[in-house]
């Protein structure tokens, strides 16, 4: 029988732990931790995300402020707008809600984030520091889907692990932190020739090309763990995982697997930044 790995019940002791802190920093402060969310434009997802970032905020005792930006904000606004966050000591962390509307320069705008606020692990420079093994937030999704791993003690050392999906915030750092945990990687993507062959040889797959159960479950190997990042209408991820979780050894449900822990990871990493900050 095939473990699942419940990121929605790791995430609500992380959140307990968390109210510690949070409380423990306000003595020390005389401040609360501050995330600062942007949502920019009108996309109903986004908006639902940003409220569900702040309700697990409110949740730990932390403040959010929220900032939202029409459907026809530029860069430069929008950098601005980053920019005076940046400068502001009472926010801890800043997350940039992607999409933003294609006038917008995204990568501009995650860049100008500055690296002690960049929770959401969202900047290029971020991105190398981790890559290269040093200290920096991790993009949240790939961070997270390493705590649910290291949870169930799910070692990656001398496995093959099979990422799909390459983008900036999940395929890319995923395979980086996989790689940095000793794991052999595949990275697959939309030019894979025959997909399938690699995911049988996978002892881990990380399934994450936005395509509604792209991966079958009869490639997944006997005793593969199979981690679903996708999320699509009707509760189906990127993975067949009915059939998938027959052959794995443990899987990430959907919802409540990797959801969670993307947001448990922001808001964990919101609060580092702010006791970094004191230190400092
Ligand atoms: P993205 O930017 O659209 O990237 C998708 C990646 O998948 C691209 O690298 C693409 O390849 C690859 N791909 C597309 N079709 C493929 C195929 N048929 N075979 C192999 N690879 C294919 O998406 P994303 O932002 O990384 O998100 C990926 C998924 O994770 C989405 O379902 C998204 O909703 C979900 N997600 C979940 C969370 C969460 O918290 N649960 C957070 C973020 C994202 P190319 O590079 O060649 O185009």
């Amino acid at each position: 029988m095939a473990v699942i790995l419940d990121g929605k019940a790791l995430a609500k002791s992380t959140e307990q732990a968390l109210s510690g802190r949070v409380n423990r920093f306000k003595s020390k402060s005389g401040r609360v931790p501050r995330l600062a969310t942007i949502l920019v434009g009108d996309d109903p997802a986004s908006a639902t995300y940003v409220k569900m970032k702040g309700n697990a905020c409110a949740r730990v005792g932390m403040l959010s402020l929220r900032i939202e930006m029409g459907q026809g904000t530029t860069t430069k606004q929008l950098l601005d707008k980053i920019n005076e966050l940046n400068d502001d000591p009472l926010t801890d962390g800043i997350l940039l809600q992607h999409p933003v509307p294609s006038q917008v320069d995204e990568r501009a705008a995650f860049e100008a984030v500055s690296l002690e606020k960049d929770v959401d692990g969202v900047t290029c420079l971020g991105f190398g520091r981790m890559s290269m093994g040093r200290a920096a937030y991790g993009s949240a999704t790939p961070a997270g889907i390493m705590r649910l791993l290291d949870h169930y003690n799910i070692r990656p050392d001398g496995k093959h692990a099979v990422v799909i999906g390459r983008s900036p915030i999940l395929g890319k750092p995923m395979a980086m932190m996989l790689l940095n945990r000793n794991a052999t990687v595949t990275v697959c993507h939309s030019k894979t020739r025959d997909l399938a062959d690699f995911v049988r040889s996978a002892d881990i797959v990380v399934a994450a090309a936005g395509k509604p159960q792209l991966v079958k479950g009869e490639w997944i190997k006997e005793g593969a763990v199979v981690v679903d990042a996708g999320y699509h209408p009707g509760n189906v991820g990127d993975v067949e995982l009915t059939s998938a979780s027959l052959k794995a050894s443990a899987y990430t449900p959907v919802p409540g697997g990797v959801g969670p822990m993307t947001i448990s990871t922001l808001i964990q990493q919101t609060m580092d930044a702010a006791e970094k900050s004191i230190i400092n």
